[in-house]
């Protein structure tokens, strides 16, 4: 394992490097989104695989909680006593010949690897990650742990890029696991939710280096219901945002070309413009005019539907699936079968548009293929995601419940990193596997060192 420097945790506590296990400062955490609150917690920061499997091997059975980027919205990574800061553990996992399987494709990382740093990583390989959310301030495990995904409809979420990884269980122990040793935990491990051991190293399955031919426009929403299943089944990722109390939607197709395709970048300025002046810094104060004017809400709209119909342009993957998301916001989402999703959607519409107050962000619909991991929300189905937002300073519980409710109809699986009120009953008649996930957390988890109040609700006592 290399131990280059790393940035500490997006968010979070003012970690302390903390020289040795003991003797720990306290501090508090709060996560991106302000819904998460932990005061008076240990950061420790272990240097190696031994100091972690010695602190967690120590007896005491205190909680530990690791800390990744805090960009959970639900209470999935609040720590409740121990937080490790995991930055040594990023980077390439040793040197090139070690870490890169070029011929395979399969590169070993640092789990605490913030996704911003793997393009570059990857670049001198000739590789690329195969898809990717629309941001890139989480760390790889964080991703994993919670089930991140981006859009596809013939691409699983992140997890499913996960070939093998090292992790400290509850007691202490290192494993590995991958498609020889262990493979039956990897369907667990890909998204563990922090609950089944700490990674400290991740293979990620890699594809050749890709450009992506990306093509924003704003439509209208007739438009987009007429053409539905074609929006999301012919480029190879579609996603669109719609704006409450209007008609219109920003599409975002995107098609991918090899490596060596011409590329027709954004220019530098016209970059900023899209991504930080009106996307982050105009739509951030205008968010924050609307809570006492409430009117400029349809403005609001329409500066943020100008911001994000960013025209065409082909660049590298990773500068096109990810941008600057700096204006704080809670978000509930949730994966429908994909074939209910546009009855479900059209059901979240009549909602926000009937909503006693104008709502200021938009719907956001992605979609993804059926993958075989056991936690993950396209476990067994193909799947289309619907995600509610609203500003930080807006409340956002009686939206969010009420939307809730509907995708319960659809037998709805929440995003474990966002809010949702779902607790283990529920989820148990969701998952199949379920009760397998469990029997699991009980082999690498007995004492449940890695249990907080959310994994409480989520998967038992
Ligand atoms: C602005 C914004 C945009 C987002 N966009 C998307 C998106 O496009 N798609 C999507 O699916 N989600 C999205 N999310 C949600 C986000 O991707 C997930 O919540 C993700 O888990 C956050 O990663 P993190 O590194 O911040 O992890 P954290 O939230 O800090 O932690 C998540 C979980 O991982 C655990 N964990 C951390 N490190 C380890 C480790 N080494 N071993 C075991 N467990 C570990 C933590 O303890 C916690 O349980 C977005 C969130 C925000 C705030």
């Amino acid at each position: 394992m290399t131990h280059p420097p790393g940035p500490g945790p997006a968010t979070g506590p003012t970690t302390v490097p903390t020289p040795a296990i003991a003797g720990t400062p306290t501090t508090t955490w709060r996560n991106w989104g302000r819904t998460e609150r932990a005061e008076g917690i240990t950061v420790v920061r272990p240097r190696d695989l031994e100091e972690l499997a010695a602190l967690l091997g120590d007896g005491t059975g205190r909680p530990v909680r690791p800390l990744a980027s805090g960009h959970s919205f639900s209470g999935i990574g609040t720590p409740e006593d121990i937080a490790l800061d995991l930055t040594a553990f990023s980077g390439l996992s040793g040197p090139d010949d070690v870490a890169v399987d070029a011929s395979r494709g399969r590169v070993r990382l640092g789990a605490a690897t913030p996704l911003w740093q793997i393009p570059r990583l990857l670049a001198p390989f000739g590789l690329a990650m195969r898809n990717l959310g629309d941001i890139d301030r989480q760390t790889i495990a964080g991703a994993l742990a919670t089930g991140t995904h981006g859009t596809g409809a013939a691409f699983g979420g992140l997890p499913t890029q996960l070939v093998g990884a090292t992790l400290v269980s509850g007691d202490g122990q290192v494993l590995t696991v991958d498609e020889d040793t262990e493979p039956e935990l990897l369907p667990f491990i890909r998204v563990g939710l922090g609950a089944l051991g700490v990674l400290t190293e991740v293979t990620l399955q890699c594809v050749p280096a890709f450009v992506l031919r990306a093509e924003e426009a704003m439509r209208s929403l007739a438009d987009v219901d007429a053409g539905w299943d074609a929006l999301f089944d012919e480029p190879d990722h579609a996603e669109f945002h719609w704006f409450p109390g209007s008609g219109r939607v920003v599409t975002k197709t995107n098609t991918r070309l090899p490596g060596d395709s011409l590329l027709v970048p954004r220019s530098r300025l016209g970059r900023w413009v899209g991504e930080e002046l009106l996307a982050n810094t105009v739509f951030g104060g205008l968010c924050e005019v609307s809570r006492h004017v409430p009117w400029t809400v349809p403005t609001i709209n329409r500066i943020a539907t100008a911001a994000m119909g960013r025209g065409t342009f082909t660049e590298p993957s990773a500068r096109v699936f990810a941008a600057p998301r700096r204006v704080r916001f809670r978000e509930m989402e949730y994966a429908v079968p994909r074939a209910a999703m546009q009855e479900a959607f059209g059901r979240i519409r009549r909602l926000a548009d009937a909503w006693p107050e104008p709502i200021e962000f938009p719907v956001e619909v992605r979609v993804a293929a059926a993958d075989d991991v056991a936690l993950s929300p396209g476990s067994g189905q193909d799947i289309g995601y619907i995600a509610v937002h609203r500003h930080v300073r807006r409340p956002h519980e009686r939206y969010f419940a009420a939307a809730e409710r509907i995708f319960a109809d659809y037998g709805g699986r929440p995003h474990w990193g966002k809010v949702h009120g779902l607790d283990a009953d529920r989820l148990g008649a969701l998952y199949p596997r379920f009760g397998e996930a469990l029997a699991v957390r009980d082999r690498l988890d007995p004492e449940r060192r890695f249990a907080n109040p959310y994994l409480r609700r989520v998967l038992g006592p």
